[in-house]
C-alpha cells in the first residue's frame, strides 16, 4: 500500500512539473523513478504477429511482460485497433512509459511505390523525399512511430539479393538519396503526428558481404569503409535521422552488432549522434554463433559495451544485463545511457503528451484511400522505368496499334509487381489494389486495339509447352510486348543468388517470339541487375521496371505510349557474367590498364569476356535526344579555399520533351593514394521542351576534391583533375581540366 502512495505521489510530482522542463530534463526526472527492471525493460524490442489485426484478446507472456514494464518496444503491429490495445496495457505499467511501434516500411505501407533500388534509378531527389513522405503519412496514420528504413548500404554485387533495397553503388548519389529520403519519413519536425523516426541500416558495410551472400563477412580496408561505404550513413545522419540499425555482418572480424569503432567512436564519437542504435533482429544473440560471445551474457555485455542500445528479439538483455551490473562488468551508466537515448525519442515523439496521438480511426482511414498517393506512387512508377534500348524509335507505341500480343509470365500478375518489403496490410486484397500490368495496358488503348494474351512459360522450370500458344499469339499481332523476370520474392533478405540470369526459359521465349520477325518489346521486372544477353543483343526495345509496387501496371503503360517519357538512370553497372563481378564504374585502374576488348597481352583483362560492363552506371535513354555543348569552368587553376563554377548548356534536340540527367564526373589525375578512375560529384536533372535549352550549374568546392590519405585524414592535394560531364560514367559528352594549387 505504502509502495502504491509513494509511486503516486512520484508520478504526481513528475508530471506536474514535467510541463516547463526541457526534454532532457523530463527524461533525467523519469530515469530517476525508475526500478533497474524498467530501465532494461525499455532497451528491449519484441516482435509481434504481423498477420493479427485488430485488438489483441489473449492475456499472452508479452502483455504481462509489457505490464511490468519490461518492454520498451514492438515491431510489425499494425493498425490503429492493434496498436492502440498494445499501448493500453502499456498504460497499466507503473510509470506508464508509452511503447514505440516499429515497422519495414521500407517502399511505401499500403501505397507502395518502386523498391528502393528502382527509385534510386529515377535520380529524382524530390520524388524520392516524396515517396518516403507518403510513406510515413500512411504508416503513421496507422500507428507506427517508427520504420526501420533508409536503407544505405551501398553494395557493388548484384548477387546480393538485398541490393534492391538500397541506391546501388555509388556513394554520393546513395548520399543524396539517403538525405532524401530521412527527410521524407522525418518530415518537418518529430513530433508532428505525420512524421515516423527514420533508422537507418545496417552500420555498417552489410552491402559487402564476401560472394554477395547475405549475412556473410565483410572484409575491407579502412580507407574504402569511409569513402564508399559511410557516407551515406554520415548524409542520412545529417539530414537528422532519429535512429540507426547495426547489422548483421562482421566488419574486419567484429561483428557490427558489437563493434565499438563503428557505434561508439564513429557513430556516437566522432559523428555525435544522439538518438539510439537498434540491434539488427536477433544479431545480439548471433554473435554467439559468429563465434565472438561464448554465451548470451557475453553477448549482451559486448553489444552495450559497443553502444548497441536495443535489444531486438534476441532478450540477450533482458536476460542477462542485471546480473552483468551485480558483476560489477558494466556500469549502471551504461544503461542509463542507452535508456535515456530511447526515452528522449518518446517524448520527442509526443507520446507522454498522448501515447495514442498515433492512434486515430479516421485518419488512418483517410490516409490509406488518398487519391493523391496513387497518383504520385504512379508518376514515380514511370520515373523509376530505365529504357536500355530503343532501336528504330520503336518505342513510344502509338495507341492506334490494331493488335498486341503481351505475353509473359509476370503480364497478369499483381502482388508480384509489389517487389519484395512490401507491407502486406492484413485485410488489403492485393489483387484489387495492385494495377496488373494487363489492366494498365487494358486502361491506356483504345476501343479499337485488340490485346492479346499468352504466358507462355513460367518464371522458374523448364517447361516449354507453353511456347506454340504465346507464338501463335505473336503472329497475330503488330506489336509483342513481353514481360518477363523475376519472381517479386528473388531478390531480397536472404535471396542472394549465385546465378543472375533470367530464371528458366524465359529468355529462349524472347528468342521463340523474337524469331517470328514480330517487333518485340520487353519489360524486366526484378529487384536486382539481371544477365540477359540474349535479349540485350537482340530485341529491339527494353524497359527495366524493376518491382513497381500498386501502381506498376498504370505506369508501365505511360512509358509504353509515351505519356511519360523515360528519363531514369541506372544506378548499378549491369555485368555482363557473374564472374565480372564485382563490378562497379568508379574503380581504380591498374598499372596494366587493357586498351580494349582485344588488348590481352598481359594486362589486367580476362582471357573469355570485356571488362566492359553490359550496361554502365548512370546509363538509361529516353524518346528525346540532348546535345551537350559549351562547358565553362570559371577558373583554370583552383585553390583549395575557393570554389569553382562548371556550366554547361543541355538541349533537347529530338521530338518530344523529356528530361535528362547531366552527370558531372572528376578524376584526380595523381594521388598520394590511387584514385578511382572517375568519381560522380554531381547531378542534376532537367526537363526540356523540344528544342529547348538550359544551362546547369555545378560548384566544385575542395569537399569534392579531398579523399581519405593513407593516415585516414580528409584531404585534397595539389595537382591535376579531368571533369567528365556526360549522360552516364561512360557516355561522356565533355570534358575539360583543371588543376588544385596551394
Ligand atoms: C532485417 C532488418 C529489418 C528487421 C526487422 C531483419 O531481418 O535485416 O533490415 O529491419 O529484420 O524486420
Amino acid at each position: 500500500m505504502k509502495k502504491i502512495v509513494t509511486t503516486t505521489l512520484l508520478l504526481t510530482f513528475f508530471f506536474a512539473f514535467s510541463q516547463q522542463k526541457t526534454i532532457d530534463q523530463k527524461v533525467d526526472a523519469l530515469l530517476k523513478l525508475m526500478t533497474l527492471e524498467e530501465k532494461i525493460g525499455q532497451l528491449n524490442q519484441y516482435n509481434d504477429d504481423l498477420k493479427a489485426t485488430g485488438p489483441i484478446t489473449v492475456d499472452n507472456d508479452k502483455a504481462s511482460q509489457i505490464r511490468k514494464g519490461q518492454v520498451g518496444s514492438l515491431l510489425n503491429c499494425l493498425g490503429t485497433e492493434r496498436t492502440r490495445s498494445w499501448q493500453n496495457i502499456a498504460m497499466e505499467s507503473r510509470l506508464k512509459i508509452p511503447l514505440l511501434f516499429g515497422q519495414d516500411v521500407i517502399h511505401g505501407f499500403k501505397t507502395t511505390f518502386p523498391i528502393p533500388l528502382g527509385e534510386a534509378a529515377s535520380w529524382d531527389l524530390a520524388a524520392i523525399e516524396q515517396s518516403a513522405r507518403i510513406a510515413a503519412i500512411e504508416a503513421s496514420a496507422s500507428g507506427i512511430h517508427w520504420t526501420f528504413a533508409p536503407m544505405v548500404d551501398i553494395s557493388r554485387d548484384p548477387r546480393w539479393g538485398r541490393v534492391m533495397e538500397g541506391a546501388g553503388e555509388d556513394p554520393y548519389l546513395g548520399s543524396k538519396i539517403a538525405y532524401a529520403r530521412v527527410k521524407g519519413f522525418q518530415g518537418n519536425k518529430l513530433g508532428e503526428t505525420d512524421a515516423v523516426m527514420a533508422c537507418v541500416k545496417h552500420f555498417a558495410a552489410y552491402g559487402a558481404a564476401v560472394g554477395g551472400r547475405d549475412y556473410n563477412s565483410v572484409d575491407m580496408s579502412e580507407r574504402m569503409l569511409w569513402e564508399v561505404y559511410l557516407p551515406p550513413f554520415k548524409a542520412a545522419l545529417d539530414a537528422g535521422a532519429a535512429t540507426f540499425m547495426n547489422s548483421f555482418n562482421d566488419l574486419n572480424g567484429i561483428p557490427a552488432t558489437g563493434n565499438k569503432y563503428l557505434q561508439r567512436d564513429i557513430l556516437k564519437g566522432k559523428w555525435g549522434f544522439k538518438g539510439f542504435v537498434v540491434s539488427d533482429w536477433g544479431s545480439i544473440g548471433e554473435m554467439q554463433n559468429h563465434g565472438y560471445a561464448k554465451d548470451g551474457k557475453e553477448a549482451a555485455y559486448l553489444a552495450i559495451t559497443a553502444g548497441s542500445d536495443m535489444d531486438m528479439e534476441s532478450r540477450c538483455y533482458k536476460n542477462n544485463l542485471e546480473a552483468l551490473l551485480k558483476e560489477k562488468r558494466i556500469d549502471i551508466k551504461l544503461v542509463d545511457d542507452a535508456v535515456k537515448r530511447i526515452l528522449r525519442k518518446k517524448f520527442e515523439l509526443g507520446l507522454f503528451d498522448d501515447p495514442y496521438r498515433f492512434c486515430n480511426p479516421e485518419r488512418e482511414k483517410a490516409a490509406l484511400n488518398n487519391p493523391e498517393h496513387t497518383k504520385a506512387a504512379r508518376e514515380i512508377g514511370a520515373k523509376s522505368i530505365v529504357l536500355l534500348k530503343n532501336e528504330n524509335n520503336l518505342l513510344p507505341l502509338s495507341k492506334n496499334i490494331k493488335r498486341i500480343a503481351f505475353i509473359g509470365p509476370l503480364v497478369k500478375e499483381y502482388k508480384q509487381n509489389m517487389g519484395f518489403w512490401d507491407v502486406d496490410l492484413p485485410g488489403v486484397d492485393y489483387d484489387k489494389l495492385v494495377v496488373s500490368q494487363w489492366d494498365g495496358l487494358q486502361n491506356k488503348i483504345g476501343k479499337d486495339t485488340k490485346l492479346l494474351y499468352a504466358k507462355g512459360c513460367e518464371i522458374e522450370g523448364d517447361n516449354k509447352e507453353g511456347f506454340a500458344e504465346a507464338i501463335e499469339m505473336a503472329k497475330q499481332a503488330d506489336v509483342v510486348i513481353m514481360s518477363i523476370g523475376e519472381k517479386r520474392d528473388m531478390s531480397g533478405e536472404a535471396k542472394s543468388r549465385s546465378d543472375i540470369h533470367i530464371p528458366g526459359v524465359q529468355e529462349e521465349l524472347v528468342k521463340a517470339i523474337q524469331a517470328t520477325g514480330k517487333p518485340v518489346v520487353v519489360l524486366i521486372n526484378t529487384g536486382r541487375p539481371l544477365i540477359f544477353n540474349y535479349t540485350a543483343d537482340n530485341v529491339p526495345a527494353i524497359l527495366y521496371t524493376w518491382w513497381l509496387g500498386t501502381e506498376a501496371g498504370n505506369s508501365i503503360a505511360d512509358v509504353l505510349f509515351g505519356d511519360v517519357n523515360p528519363s531514369a538512370k541506372l544506378p548499378m553497372t549491369f555485368p555482363r557474367e557473374v564472374g565480372q563481378i564485382p563490378i562497379y564504374y568508379n574503380h581504380f585502374n591498374t598499372g596494366r590498364p587493357a586498351k580494349n576488348d582485344m588488348d590481352l597481352n598481359y594486362t589486367s583483362s580476362y582471357i573469355d569476356l570485356s571488362n566492359s560492363p553490359k550496361f554502365p552506371f548512370g546509363y538509361g535513354l529516353s524518346y528525346t535526344s540532348f546535345n551537350y555543348s559549351d562547358l565553362k569552368l570559371s577558373k583554370k587553376k583552383m585553390k583549395n579555399n575557393e570554389t569553382m563554377e562548371v556550366r554547361v548548356n543541355i538541349t533537347n534536340t529530338g521530338k518530344y520533351s523529356g528530361d535528362e540527367v547531366v552527370q558531372l564526373y572528376l578524376r584526380d589525375k595523381v594521388g598520394s593514394v590511387v584514385r578511382p578512375i572517375k568519381e560522380l560529384k554531381g547531378f542534376e536533372k532537367i526537363k526540356l521542351n523540344v528544342g529547348e535549352t538550359k544551362t546547369v550549374k555545378f560548384v566544385i568546392d575542395n569537399q569534392k576534391l579531398s579523399f581519405y590519405n593513407d593516415k585516414l585524414e580528409f584531404i585534397s592535394e595539389p595537382g591535376d583533375f579531368d571533369l567528365m560531364i556526360g549522360s552516364s560514367s561512360e557516355d561522356i559528352r565533355l570534358n575539360d581540366s583543371f588543376e588544385l594549387v596551394n
